[in-house]
This record gives structure tokens, sequence and C-alpha cells, in this order.
């Protein structure tokens, strides 16, 4: 398969949708970031990286993060961390509070806000103040690069006007459900939040999840093979908030975005892959990345079903 020729047509299909979507100007800083860009990158076992659009530029990954804060938490507590918080689709949008009251401050999965928020206060517990830097060095070594960092500019834009995530934070501690304090846990979930990466690099940073829990390249092990199927399950199901199940019968992948335009999914066995796009659809995924990956998967067969 001539994929270098597959990314070039979609780069060239999605053009008439790049001046749609709205970029997240809930938070400031991302309200900056001009909307008409676009990239994509593949990176199969071998380590060859097929890209077409601005793969080299940095951009916010936003809650990609949390299948990185998942993976940690995951192989830290295993089954014990769904105590805190369930692995169920929400059907709501990313950042409610409502379900999160009438089910007693348990969030419904790790990828909607308060999950991620709950997530990294078991890590918090776990390691303290190196909470943060241990996630760090974990991505840069999937990725590959340690160049990779959180862009304070960002982190500090979200904590100034993150009022929802702190009511998020602050609901779970009056159920118990929070152990550290909610302060220091939001800033924290912002300063992953706010790593910034390109396509290129997040492609890379999927293999483990391609294959098993171990990296194809340096042959390392980061969790089991049972866990990254689980992983890989939640994101199917629960990787593009109250939009997972139009994003399997679209796309055919387990997959998860943010809202700084970026999307991650994985081709078991075979491939990494990142899109990005800054414009998002009305329940906070990239527009364009979601229509170049449906593209992807029916031209070339690579989804699961
Ligand atoms: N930092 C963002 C927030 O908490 C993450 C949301 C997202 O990427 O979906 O609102």
């Amino acid at each position: 398969m001539n994929y270098q020729e597959i990314l070039d047509e979609i780069a060239q299909d999605i053009r008439p949708l790049l001046s749609e979507g709205k970029v997240a100007d809930y938070i400031p800083a991302l309200a900056e970031v001009k909307k008409e860009q676009f990239a994509m990158t593949l990176t199969l076992f071998d380590g060859t990286q097929i890209s077409t659009g601005c793969s080299e530029k940095l951009f916010s990954i936003q809650s990609i993060s949390k299948v990185f804060t998942f993976t940690q938490a995951l192989k830290y507590y295993g089954v014990e961390l769904y105590k805190r918080i369930g692995r169920e689709p929400s059907g709501n949008p990313f950042n409610s509070l409502v379900q999160l009251e009438y089910e007693h401050g348990k969030p419904r999965n790790p990828f909607i806000n308060a999950g991620a928020i709950n997530v990294t206060d078991a890590l918090i517990s776990s390691a303290g103040e190196r909470a943060y830097e241990n996630l760090l060095t974990f991505i840069q070594s999937i990725a590959n690069d340690k160049t990779i960092t959180s862009d304070n500019r960002v982190a500090t834009s979200e904590m100034q006007h993150g009022y929802r995530n702190l009511a998020l934070a602050n609901l779970m501690k009056s159920f118990d459900n929070l152990h550290n304090d909610t302060d220091e846990v939001v800033k924290t979930y912002f300063k992953h939040c706010a790593i910034e990466m390109n396509t290129q690099m997040l492609s890379r940073s999927m293999l483990y999840l391609a294959n098993y829990g171990r990296d194809p390249l340096s042959n390392q092990e980061y969790i089991s093979k049972e866990q990254a199927k689980r992983i890989n399950a939640v994101m199917l199901t629960c990787g593009h908030y109250d939009a997972s199940g139009d994003f399997a019968y679209r796309v055919g992948l387990p997959g998860k975005s943010g809202v700084g335009g970026g999307i991650v999914a994985v081709v078991p066995k075979q491939m990494g892959i990142c899109v990005w796009s800054p414009g998002l659809n009305a329940q906070g995924n990239s527009l364009v990345g979601t229509k170049a990956l449906e593209l992807f998967t029916t031209r070339t067969g690579l989804s699961i079903f």
C-alpha cells in the first residue's frame, strides 16, 4: 500500500473543511491557534514514518495526555483503580458535572475530565511531587524524544479559567473520592494537558498500545498485554466523549482526542497514527481530524471491523 499517496490525497480532500469547526477558545491561550492547519503521521513497527502537512509543528496534546496518565495509573494500581473510576462511556460532555453528582463522585471513565483529574490524584498519591516528572519521562520514552515538555503559558491560562475543572475536583473531594489538595491536583492535570507534541511524536508514542504493551522498536514492555487490551477498549468506547460511538462508526479504531485538535489512533499489530487540525466539532473533537481518519480507514481497510 502506498501510504504516502493515500495521506497526500486525504490532505487534498479535507481542504474545503479546514475553515469549519471552532478552536478551543474557552482556554484563552488555545484561542490564538490558527484554525487552517493540518498534519497526519503514521508510524510503522519498523519505525518508518509517513507524514503529510505540518507534522513537525508542536501543539497542545490536552486530553490525549489522559491515555498516558491512565496507562501509568493502571500499571501502578491494577484493577484497584476501578474502585475510584469506572470504564463506561459517559454519553455526556467532557466536562459535565451533572452525572458526577448523581453517581456519588465516581467518574464514568478515565477519559472525561473528572476521570482524568481523579487519575491525576491517584498518581500524586503514589508518586507525590514526582507525579508529573514521572509522567513526562514516560511520554519522552514512548515517543523516543527527550525534548518533549509542557507549555507553562497554556497551563497557567487553564488554571486562571479552570473553574469547571476545579468544581469537578471539589465535588469528588466532597464524596471522599479525591485525596490530595484539589488545587495541586488540578494544577498537575493542567500541566500534563499542556504538554506539547507533534503528530510524528504522538504517532510514535502509540506503538506500545498497537503491540500488546511492548514497544516494537526498543522491545521495552511498558504494560502487560492484558492492560494494553483494556486501554485500547476504553479508547474505543470512551475516547471521544459523547461522540465515541460516532467515532467508532466512522473510523473503527481505538482513539483519543484532545481539544488542542489532535487525535491519536491505534491500528493493532500495524501502526500508531496521529492527526492534527485545531478546528473542533460540537463535541470537542477535531472536525477535520475525524474526517481524515474516516477517509484513511475507508481507503485502506485498516479499521478493526
Ligand atoms: N485541559 C482540557 C480541559 O480540561 C482538556 C479537555 C480536552 O482536551 O478534551 O478542559
